[in-house]
C-alpha cells in the first residue's frame, strides 16, 4: 500500500522514485483513491524537480494501463499512422492532413481533443459542420476508418482515464507546461490508440507551451523516447508558433480554410506544413516510399481533386453535410485597419488566440459552450508589407460590441516596423 505524502515529500526533495509506487500512485488516483489535493501536490513536486526519462516512462505505462487500448493495425489488418500536434493557434492541420493521407491510400483514424485556453481542439472545429458525429462507437470508428479510410472522433470513453483526470487538474493547478508530464501524456494517448507510427507536431513559440527551440527539442527527445520503448516510429516536426497558422482562428472559419487547403487553395504556411505532415507520413506508412515521393503523392492528391473527395466521403460517413453554406457565418463582420505603414513585424499567437477567445470561439472553463460561427482572419501575416489603412485582419462576431473589443485586442497583436522581420520558416526542425 502506497503513502501518497510520502512519495510527494520524496518528489519534492528530488529523489527518484521507485517504479511500483509511481505507478500504483498514478492508477490509485485513476482508481479515485488518491485525492485530487495530493496528486495536486505531486504535480508541483514534478513541476520543481522533474521527472527522469525512466520516471516519464513508468507515468506514460501507467496512464495506459488505467484504461482500454486499442490495436487499430490488427483490426484493419493494415499499418496504422496517426499524427498529434502539442496544440496552437489557428491549427487545422488534421482536418485537411486526414483527406490527403486518405486519397493516398493510407487509413487515418484520429481520436482528437476539445481546446481548452488560447489554444482550439479539432473536436470543437468539426462540430460546426451541421450533423457530424464525434462519439462513435468503437467499432463504428473501425469499420468507418477500414470502409472510408478516414474518422476523426473524440477520445473514447475510456482510453487513458488517467490522462483526462490529470490534465483537468493540470489545468487549474498551473502544471500543465512541464515537459515530462506533456510527452506522457500526448505519448499514452498516442500509444493507447494503437498507431503503429506516429508524426508529432511540436509547436514552438509565443503560442505554444514550449516557447523555445531548445525546450522543444527536448519534448520531442522526450517522446520519441517513450516511442520507441513502446516499439513505435516516431516523426517529430518542431514548427512556429510565433503567429498563428494560416489565416482562420475560430471553428467554422477553420473548417472552411482547412477544406480550401484540400482543393489546393489554402494560405501559403498552412499548405506548407500540411503537406510536410503527410509527406512524413506516407514515408512511415506501408505505401513504402520516402518523404519525397510521400510529399509528391500528396500535391498529386490535392491538385487531381482526390483528397477534396476523401473529405466529401469522410464527412459524409461521419453525418455531417458537405454543403459549405450550412456552415455557421458571423452577423457581424469588421476589418481591422493597419495603424501605419510598413512590414507586419510580430502577430501574437497568444493574443489573436485569446480575442478568437473572448469573442465565444473558445472555452474559458470546460463548461463553456462554444460559438461556431464567431472567430478571427488574420489577413496580414508575418513578413507582409502593409499600407497605412489596409486591414490586417477580420473580425467575425456576435454582435458590435463583441466586434470593436476584438478589434483592439487584434490591433495589439500586431507590430508594424519599417523594415521587414528575419524570415521564419514554419518547419523549423525535424528529429527523428
Ligand atoms: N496536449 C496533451 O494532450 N497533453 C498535454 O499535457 C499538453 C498538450
Amino acid at each position: 500500500m502506497i503513502r501518497p505524502a510520502e512519495l510527494i515529500q520524496r518528489k519534492r526533495d528530488g529523489e527518484e522514485l521507485p517504479d511500483e509506487e509511481l505507478a500504483e500512485l498514478i492508477l490509485g488516483y485513476a482508481r479515485g483513491e488518491v485525492p485530487d489535493y495530493q496528486m495536486a501536490a505531486f504535480c508541483m513536486a514534478v513541476f520543481f524537480r522533474g521527472l527522469s526519462a525512466r520516471e516519464t516512462f513508468v507515468l506514460t505505462e501507467a496512464m495506459i494501463r488505467s484504461g482500454d487500448t486499442i490495436d487499430l493495425g490488427a483490426e484493419l489488418g493494415r499499418k496504422v499512422v496517426d499524427k498529434h500536434s502539442t496544440g496552437g493557434v489557428g491549427d487545422k492541420t488534421s482536418l485537411a492532413v486526414g483527406p490527403i493521407v486518405a486519397a493516398c491510400g493510407v487509413p487515418f483514424g484520429k481520436m482528437s481533443g476539445r481546446g481548452l485556453g488560447h489554444t482550439g481542439g479539432t473536436l470543437d472545429k468539426l462540430e460546426s459542420i451541421p450533423g457530424y458525429r464525434t462519439e462513435l462507437r468503437l467499432d463504428e470508428f473501425v469499420g468507418q476508418v477500414r470502409d472510408v479510410g478516414l474518422a476523426i472522433i473524440g477520445q473514447t470513453g475510456d482510453l487513458v482515464p488517467a490522462d483526462k483526470l490529470l490534465y483537468g487538474l493540470r489545468d487549474v493547478t498551473a502544471t500543465v507546461d512541464q515537459l515530462s508530464l506533456i510527452a506522457a501524456s500526448i505519448m499514452s494517448k498516442k500509444l493507447a490508440a494503437g498507431a503503429q507510427a506516429i508524426v508529432l507536431d511540436v509547436k514552438v513559440g509565443d503560442g505554444a507551451f514550449m516557447k523555445t527551440l531548445e525546450d522543444a527539442r527536448l519534448l520531442a527527445d522526450a517522446m520519441l523516447s517513450l516511442g520507441r520503448q513502446a516499439g513505435r516510429e516516431v516523426v517529430c516536426l518542431l514548427t512556429d508558433m510565433d503567429q498563428p497558422l494560416g489565416s482562420a482562428v475560430g471553428n467554422a472559419v477553420e473548417v472552411r480554410e482547412a477544406l480550401d487547403t484540400v482543393r489546393g487553395r489554402g494560405p501559403g504556411d498552412f499548405t506548407e506544413l500540411v503537406l510536410d505532415a503527410c509527406a512524413r507520413l506516407l514515408a512511415l506508412s506501408d505505401l513504402g516510399v520516402d518523404a519525397v515521393e510521400g510529399r509528391r503523392r500528396a500535391e498529386a492528391a490535392v491538385a487531381d481533386g482526390s483528397a477534396e473527395a476523401a473529405w466529401r466521403r469522410w464527412i459524409e460517413a461521419q453525418g455531417g453535410t458537405t454543403d459549405e453554406q450550412a456552415l455557421p457565418s458571423a452577423p457581424v463582420e469588421r476589418d481591422v485597419p493597419a495603424p501605419a505603414g510598413g512590414f507586419v513585424h510580430r502577430v501574437g499567437a497568444i493574443a489573436v488566440g485569446n480575442a478568437a477567445v473572448h469573442l465565444g470561439a473558445g472555452r474559458r472553463t470546460k463548461e463553456d459552450a462554444i460559438d461556431h460561427a464567431v472567430g478571427v482572419l488574420c489577413l496580414a501575416k508575418r513578413g507582409d508589407a502593409v499600407e497605412l489603412g489596409q486591414p490586417l485582419a477580420r473580425v467575425l462576431a456576435r454582435d458590435e460590441a463583441a466586434a470593436a473589443a476584438a478589434a483592439t485586442e487584434l490591433l495589439r497583436a500586431y507590430e508594424i516596423t519599417a523594415e521587414p522581420p528575419q524570415e521564419r520558416p514554419v518547419l523549423l526542425e525535424t528529429v527523428d
